[in-house]
């Protein structure tokens, strides 16, 4: 029986790791696949406290996981497939494993989303990608989309242009979302344009994209747009698929935690993107994991203090 399985690895998960291992619980991180979290799909992080000159996103989960193992944190790359938090323990599954745990601290993240139009899948790996840092550097001197107008797309869009001859950022508004300095870096870059009010509806191509359907939604129009590549950057969904029946979710899949990292679910505890609509930072997924791993030691110490005293009654 472990005392704390952490399901999920990055900043928050890997954070709850530190704090659980330093509380000499030994923690057992089920990681999943790909360790790491979203910032091992980024490039520069330049808004963590600590690296004044930036710090490559994979570099520094590098340094999360050596952080939590030199405490004694368990890690191990596998997939939760599901859980039973019907009754006590808590029951953590990886495929044909089973894990039993005292408590659970939740924190799955949230995974980039698509835009559900036809060719999209279809042509998913052949021009239609989410991630710029893994397939940005198969559209050398191409013609790139981004799509979206959040800080993620603007940060795609500026990556971009490390290889394409021209990135054009199409949006579904007239003005952005992303935070002032991210737009004001895209919107001077001489390798970046604009497409407002305007959106995908279809990605065209057979083998290859070869282009995009886009309907300007002011007037109504539509044109074929040629280009060889498109970045989806249009936010991202909570991993919460597991904990349909089993956790509280809100009406976006969210996990809900009205107390700190609480779940509806006594001993099981949330941490980062997969409750968090508003933030979703690094440095605000890695507080909320500390918050959560030290919820867990006093539940944990709660729970272990009233067995002992049930045991030494019975025995007495
Ligand atoms: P976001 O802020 O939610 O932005 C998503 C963008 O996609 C919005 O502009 C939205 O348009 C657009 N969009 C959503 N659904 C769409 C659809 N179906 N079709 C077309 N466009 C669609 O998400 P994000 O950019 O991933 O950022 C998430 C969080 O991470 C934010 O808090 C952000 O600040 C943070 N972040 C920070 C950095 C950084 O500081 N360097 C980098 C990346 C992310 P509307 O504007 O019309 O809603």
């Amino acid at each position: 029986m472990e005392r704390v399985i952490i399901i999920g690895s990055g900043p928050a998960g890997l954070t709850a790791a530190v704090y659980a291992a330093r509380a000499n619980l030994a923690p057992l991180v089920l990681a999943g696949g790909q360790y790491g979290g979203q910032l091992m799909l980024t490039t520069e992080v330049e808004n963590y406290p600590g690296f004044p000159d930036g710090i490559m996103g994979p570099d520094l989960m590098i340094k999360f996981r050596e952080q939590a193992e030199r405490f004694g944190a368990r890690i191990e790359n596998v997939d939760a497939t599901g859980v039973d938090f019907s009754s006590k323990p808590l029951v953590v599954r990886a495929g044909e494993d089973e894990y039993q745990a005292k408590t659970v601290i939740v924190a799955t993240g949230a995974s980039a989303r698509w835009l559900d139009v036809p060719g999209e899948a279809k042509l998913r790996g052949r021009g239609v990608s989410t991630c710029a840092t893994c397939d940005g550097a198969f559209f050398r001197e191409k013609q790139i989309v981004v799509v979206g107008g959040g800080d993620s797309a603007m940060e795609e869009a500026l990556f971009l242009t490390r290889f394409g001859s021209r990135v054009t950022v199409i949006h579904r508004r007239d003005s952005l979302r992303a935070s002032k300095i991210m737009a004001e870096r895209a919107r001077s870059h001489e390798k970046i344009g604009f497409i407002w009010n305007t959106v995908v509806e279809e990605v065209l191509g057979d083998e290859y994209m070869t282009g995009l359907l886009l309907r300007d939604v002011v007037d109504g129009t539509t044109t074929e747009y040629p280009c060889d590549a498109l970045f989806i950057a249009v936010g991202h969904t909570p991993n919460t698929a597991i904990f349909q029946g089993q956790l509280d979710l809100d009406e976006t899949g969210y996990i809900v935690s009205p107390n700190g990292s609480e779940t509806n679910v006594e001993g099981v505890f949330v941490a980062g993107d997969v409750n968090d609509l508003r933030y979703k930072q690094a440095i605000t997924a890695a507080g909320s994991g500390c918050k959560a791993a030290m919820d867990a030691e006093r539940h944990l110490e709660a729970v272990e203090y009233a067995v002992g005293m049930l045991t030494t009654r019975g025995t007495g």
